[in-house]
């Protein structure tokens, strides 16, 4: 059978399974059930062959509106149990979640595209999202400021109410576990809208949460378009907080219409980061860490190490081996458990990234692997692949240098000394992260430091931790996941006052201002 229907009928039995499947697909979580969408038809297409997988109805503005007041209703109910309660019940999900590990991992690695392997790995994270936010529901200790010992003040931190929440389409069940964790933990109620490119694993996600003991309509999933679903849900009076996982282009109009409400906003973009290879790096572990860095998902990675920068001395040697690595990599159908990289998520991306090719080749840059179609697909695999890609002879002022490409393509970048691997490196409106290669620990720390960039590495790439804030500087964002200041994304300071004074400095008309 083709790979078009046998990517349908899994597609199909695994709504199932998740009891989203009906005429058309329930694409939405609302208020405890799943739900249709009621405005226009979107339609998605299989990353491997390029044909049509699945079709689903946008939510439209109606189900906004149920969707915010069943969270609001919720997390009265949420708000209202112990801490510990809290806690417990988040842990029991994070077990539901590694109950229903397979079947997550499958139904994102058919819509998005990605490898199995990188999709279980994924969903491992979910959960540990899960397990390390329940751990904080009852530590969030609030704090007493030394005042005259006429007043005691304390400071508790209390959710926002109803969070909005947007993701994108490169690391659905991922972005989605992220945000939905610290904002649970924290009190809050969540509308959350998935891209629409990738709306069903976090639908999924959200039936989860509930048949383990979340109170019913805490979480709630809308699916549906930007423009429609996504600014009902920023405009929408009910949301306090709105937390947005996409391109800093439409970064800035969520955050508009935040601004136009006086709500406030957290934003995760893209990047173009650097890494930076020194003389003296161990270089099996520099061109390693280069290529995992970049072909990671396809490149398709807000981290993505983008830019490799090389000083002059062994930049030949570099090169030559990490053409040779690009080549060998393992490129094929995202279900094949040894592939390590499948296509791209969507056509609007592959456009992108075999067009930001073709425009840094016409402007000079050379490939020295991949730049095309990747060879040996099976029969059918029409889609979105391209081949892990390494360009050289690229001038900082090149397009393909400076924007983000979010695909498997790599430029590399000869440097003679720190001070212009530095330039080079800051020499970006993002900063999300990059990564320094040295056996010199005081040029590693140096450099580092002076790197403009949320998530600094040295001789390592991507590891990151829910224990460990993340963010951008600049275009890349601002506000921070993960780890306690990601929690503290999620409530606001509340100070109260106490009078202890044996008469009330209010009685005595007396304000310490
Ligand atoms: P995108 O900005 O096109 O879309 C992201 C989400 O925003 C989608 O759900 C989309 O429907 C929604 N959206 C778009 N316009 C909207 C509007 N006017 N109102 C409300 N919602 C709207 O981004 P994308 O193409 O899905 O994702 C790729 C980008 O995400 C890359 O730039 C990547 O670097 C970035 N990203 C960043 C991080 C991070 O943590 N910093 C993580 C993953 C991806």
């Amino acid at each position: 059978i083709s790979l078009d229907l046998q990517a349908q009928r899994r597609l199909a039995a695994l709504l199932d399974h998740f009891g989203l499947a009906g005429d058309t697909p329930r694409s939405n979580w609302i208020a405890g059930e799943s739900l249709g969408g009621e405005g226009e038809r979107i339609a998605l297409n299989d990353p491997v062959t390029g044909r049509e997988l699945i079709a689903y109805h946008d939510a439209g503005a109606g189900l906004i509106d149920r969707a915010v007041a069943s969270a609001a209703e919720a997390q009265l109910v949420w708000s209202g149990l112990t801490a510990s309660e809290r806690g417990r019940r988040m842990y029991a999900a994070a077990q539901a979640i590694i109950a229903q590990a397979d079947a997550l991992a499958e139904l994102e690695s058919l819509v998005a595209g990605k490898p199995i392997s990188d999709c279980r790995g994924e969903v491992a994270k979910v959960r540990e999202m899960f397990e390390y936010y329940a751990g904080w529901c009852d530590k969030q200790h609030g704090e007493v400021i030394p005042v005259p010992t006429s007043h005691l003040n304390f400071v508790r931190y209390v959710p926002f109410g109803v969070v909005g929440q947007i993701t994108p389409w490169n690391a659905p069940l991922f972005t989605c576990g992220w945000q939905l964790a610290p904002a649970l933990a924290a009190g809050n109620g969540v509308v959350l809208k998935p891209s629409e490119l990738t709306p069903f694993s976090s639908v999924a996600l959200a039936g989860l949460l509930e048949a383990s003991g979340l109170p019913r309509g805490l979480v709630n999933i809308v699916n549906g378009l930007g423009a429609t679903t996504g600014q009902a849900l920023t405009g929408h009076d009910g949301i306090s907080k709105l937390v947005f996982v996409g391109s800093p282009e439409s970064g800035r109009v969520i955050a508009e219409a935040g601004a136009r409400r006086l709500v406030p906003s957290v934003l995760e973009l893209g990047g173009k980061s650097a890494n930076i290879v020194f003389d003296d790096a161990k270089l099996d572990d520099a061109v390693g860490g280069a290529q995992a860095a970049i072909f990671g998902g396809a490149g398709q990675s807000c981290v993505a190490g983008s830019r490799l920068l090389v000083q002059r001395e062994i930049f030949d040697r570099v090169v030559e081996r990490l053409a040779r690595a690009a080549a060998l990599i393992p490129v094929g159908l995202p279900s094949g458990p040894s592939t390590r990289m499948g296509p791209l998520q969507n056509a609007r991306q592959f456009e992108r990234v075999t067009r930001m090719i073709e425009e840094a080749k016409a402007a000079g840059a050379r490939v020295v692997s991949g730049g095309g179609r990747p060879q040996g697909l099976p029969e059918g695999a029409d889609g979105y692949f391209v081949a892990p890609t390494v360009l050289v002879d690229v001038t900082p002022e090149m397009t393909i240098a400076r924007e983000e490409v979010f695909g498997p393509v790599l430029v590399v970048m000869p440097f003679d000394d720190e001070q212009e691997a530095l330039a080079l490196a800051n020499a970006t409106r993002f900063g999300l992260a990059g990564a320094v290669w040295t056996q010199d620990p005081a040029r590693a720390h140096r450099v580092a430091a002076q790197l403009r960039a949320g998530t600094v590495w040295i001789n390592g790439y991507k590891t990151i931790s829910v224990m460990s804030p993340f963010g951008g500087f600049r275009d890349s964002g601002y506000g921070r996941s993960s780890g306690l200041d990601g929690l503290r994304e999620y409530s606001v300071a509340q100070s109260v006052w106490v009078e202890t004074a044996a008469r009330s400095s209010v009685a005595m008309g007396y304000g310490s201002g």
